[in-house]
């Protein structure tokens, strides 16, 4: 049986093509021209335009294992990790599609097929869902497939927001979506957590494996849905959850890769207890990061490059907090390419440059670093629950501490951030820097001579700068 996590991720793709899928490379975690989103979320990102019936290509199935990026933008899972058993920002999908081809049936009995019969999962420790008043995808499972009523539940679209489960799946705030049917395990009562619509479900004793899209609509911007051309599959599958049954552990972060990844990380930062979460943290965002300067996210103050910066700096953050007073998390990216690199030639071409990337980050913050911490803790000395928005603005102006960083600390130690102070404090500061701006442009304009006189864009520019 396949247990490593390259055995898996062949397995998955032999299976496949074995029902006529061509097997298509992992696309980039920026998406190509898609402003609708930050990063490459799911497998079915690089098909979006066939689902629409934009774009054609030459098969009508396709099986892919893509790298995945779920920080900043809709699917967020950066404040999931160090916290669950299950969340990573960046993570491998394991996807199958087919383009107005077949639907729910073959979908759900192949994907039973796999599980059961290639991966060996035991029977007794699936259920699944279905959406709400999807009477096909229910008997398909408890008729066709014989799964027990009992477990197979249905979910709605959660619209009412009572529990997290939401069978209803979106790429992004628009673009192609329709019901689903997920596929969860249970790894035992000796996990704490409900089966997924009831209100413990949050826990990490079932785990969903494997989402099935039943892809029919596209949202529009007014929260109006159009009918695709043709009734498509999307499914979506985490590789390291899926490796973390077939390996015998709980935990995602028990797996090979991650095994490794902490303990070089615990290495880097003289860490005893392998257990620390702050190793998870640390692993997750190598990973993050080194493929996102694989794919050409440097970090910076905006955008893309900002979400860059911030998964760097919670990262050395971490190592920080666990004694670590200089740069260290460059030097887990040799670790990561031995791990990874074979199945992602880009990363291990890209090694030098990661850790270069990283290393300039590094050094850059840890000038601020400690500054930033005292006064953070500091204001975090009393026995206050909220930390004021002007300290956080500070932490942020002066100390390079983005936000969400500021909110782990604080997370950490049982206290919110006033964010409504925050952006206020943003705001003044903006506004000051566009009356500093349009004193300059009066004052150039002065020099010229000019008066009001529209001297060209060079000096009228200047105020828009700064803002
Ligand atoms: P969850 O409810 O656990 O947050 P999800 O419903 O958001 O997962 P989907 O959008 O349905 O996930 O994605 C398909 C599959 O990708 C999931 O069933 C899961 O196996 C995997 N997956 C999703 N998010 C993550 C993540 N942050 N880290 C690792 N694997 C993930
Ligand atoms: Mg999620
Ligand atoms: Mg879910
Ligand atoms: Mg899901």
């Amino acid at each position: 049986r396949p247990v490593s996590v390259a055995d898996i991720r062949k397995s998955f793709l032999d299976f496949f093509a074995s029902k006529g899928h061509t097997v298509v490379a992992s696309s980039p975690l920026v998406p190509g021209n898609d402003p609708t989103l930050m990063f490459t979320n799911s497998g079915m990102v690089q098909f979006k335009d066939v689902f629409l019936g934009t774009d054609k290509r030459p098969y009508v199935r396709a099986a892919s294992v893509q790298a995945c990026l779920r920080a900043g933008g809709k699917h967020n899972d950066l404040e999931n990790v160090g916290y669950t058993a299950r969340h990573h920002t960046f993570f491998e999908m394991l996807g199958n599609w087919s383009f107005g081809d077949y639907f729910k049936r073959e979908s759900l009995k192949w994907g039973w097929e796999l599980l059961t019969e290639v991966y060996g999962l035991p029977k007794e420790r699936l259920l699944a869902t279905v959406y709400i008043d999807d009477d096909e995808a229910y008997d398909i499972w408890t008729k066709e497939i014989g799964l027990p009523p009992e477990r197979v539940i249905r979910i709605g679209d959660n619209k009412g927001g009572k529990y997290k489960s939401d069978n209803f799946w979106m790429m992004a705030d628009t673009g192609p979506c329709g019901p689903c049917s997920e596929i969860f395990y249970d790894h035992g009562p000796h996990i704490p957590g409900g089966p997924p619509g009831s209100p413990e479900e949050d826990g990490d004793r079932f785990i969903e494996i494997w989402n099935h899209v039943f892809m029919q609509f596209d949202m529009k911007e007014d929260g109006s849905v159009v009918k695709l051309p043709a009734p498509c599959v999307d499914t979506g599958m985490g590789l390291e959850r899926l490796a973390a049954i077939l390996q015998h552990v709980h935990s995602n972060y028990e797996i090979d890769i991650f095994d490794a990844l902490i303990k070089a990380a615990a290495r880097e930062t003289h860490t005893a207890d392998l257990a620390n979460p702050s190793l998870k943290v640390i692993a997750d965002h190598i990973r993050a990061t080194s493929f996102l300067v694989s794919d050409g996210v440097i970090p910076s103050n905006e955008g893309r490059g900002y979400v860059q910066r911030r998964i760097i700096r919670r990262a050395i953050r971490h190592g920080y907090k666990l004694g670590q007073k200089t740069p260290f998390f460059h030097k887990l990216v040799p670790v990561l390419v031995e791990l990874m690199g074979a199945a992602y030639p880009n990363l291990a071409k890209q090694a030098q440059r990661i850790t270069e990337v990283l290393k300039t980050e590094e050094e850059r913050f840890y000038l601020t670093l400690a500054n930033g911490m005292e006064i953070l803790d500091g204001a975090l000395a009393g026995d206050q629950k909220v930390l004021p928005g002007d300290v956080a603005f500070k932490l942020h102006d002066t100390y390079g501490f983005p936000l969400d960083l500021t909110n782990d600390v604080c997370r950490e130690r049982g206290v919110t951030v006033d964010e409504a102070g925050f952006q206020a404090a943003m705001e003044r500061q903006k506004a000051q820097a566009r009356a500093a701006g349009k004193f300059k442009m009066d004052k150039a304009l002065e020099y010229t001579g000019a008066g009001n006189r529209f001297v060209g864009y060079e000096t009228l520019e200047s105020p828009a700068q700064v803002v």
